[in-house]
């Protein structure tokens, strides 16, 4: 098992911070667009990629990583020329994009979906081990069931809900004239995504909502992703066509009678091998992909 993922299980477990587990990992800022920057862990696991919106009207955070990040995050904040944090968005309530919440509610007001608010007031379940409910701090105080808009440092911030895919509690921001967009964990680059069966996520669902995004994207938008590298639309057209064929590929094996076990033995044909490089193994995403149809 590799570091990242014990510490992702760990905290998901104990949900307490480990600020420990992240001595070594240091958060890298580059200006993405417009007002928007991109913050990254480098050196370890430091939870998914965060944006940050700069300007007249002050900070933006979208995702806060792990509360053990959260004296990082705030330097990486001072760096940028953009006065007081006003507010944090919650792409959904997995630990690894919101645990920083009951820290950054003492300054910023934190905006996310229903889902996320319900999710983070109940104990959890999923792959990655259990969560204890969280306390009130860590819960966002303004929620929103489809869309929500920020009008902020000259431009609209679309906050869009995007049903069952990674989960039941996902937003992907949309910062208009900036042409970023911050998918949450509806992208992981070049890598098999986490999705949460347990919390309502559905690759099906998942793919369609891709497919969506993309052809809501403009050619050059820049796109950060919940995990991975800043990217691009043919990268995200990459991830789709991924989504789409190792599904078509488990479908056809799933109607010819065969076994979820007798798939994963099979695997997939080599071309996919090298997505097999992140938190999911390909035998995990073939039982997502499994799991989902049976689901349909
Ligand atoms: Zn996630």
């Amino acid at each position: 098992m590799k570091k990242p993922l014990i510490i992702f299980a760990l905290f998901l477990i104990s949900q307490i911070s480990i600020a420990d587990g992240f001595d070594g990992i240091t958060l890298k800022t580059t200006k993405v667009s417009g007002n928007v920057y991109m913050l990254e862990g480098v050196g370890g696991f430091a939870g998914g990629n965060l944006a940050v919106s700069a300007g007249d009207d002050g900070l933006l955070l979208v995702d806060d990583q792990f509360a053990g990040m959260n004296d990082k995050i705030k330097a990486a904040l001072k760096g940028i020329d953009g006065g007081d944090l006003r507010f944090v968005l919650n792409t959904h309530w997995h630990g690894d994009h919101s645990g920083g919440n009951a820290l950054f509610s003492q300054q910023a007001i934190i905006i996310a979906h229903d889902n996320v608010r319900k999710r983070l007031q109940a104990p959890q379940e999923n792959l990655f081990g259990k969560s204890t409910a969280q306390p009130k701090e860590a819960w966002p105080l303004i929620t929103f069931d489809e869309s929500l808009t920020l009008h902020m440092n000259g431009e609209a911030i679309d906050f869009i809900h995007f049903p069952n895919g990674h989960t039941d509690s996902d937003g992907v921001v949309f910062f208009t004239k900036s042409n970023v967009i911050h998918t949450g964990d509806h992208f992981f680059v070049d890598i098999f995504p986490f999705v949460d069966l347990n919390s309502g996520g559905n690759v099906i669902s998942y793919t369609k909502n891709v497919k969506s995004l993309i052809d809501q994207m403009p050619e050059d938008v820049k796109i950060i992703p919940g995990h991975g590298r800043l990217a691009t639309l043919d990268d995200y057209k990459r991830f789709y066509d991924m989504l789409i064929s190792t599904t078509d590929y488990v479908k056809t094996k799933l109607d010819a009678g065969m076994t979820l076990e007798q798939i994963q033995q099979a695997g997939f044909p080599e071309k996919w091998n090298s997505w097999n490089a992140g938190f999911i193994k390909t035998k995990v995403w073939i039982l997502f992909i499994y799991e989902s149809l049976l689901r349909q």
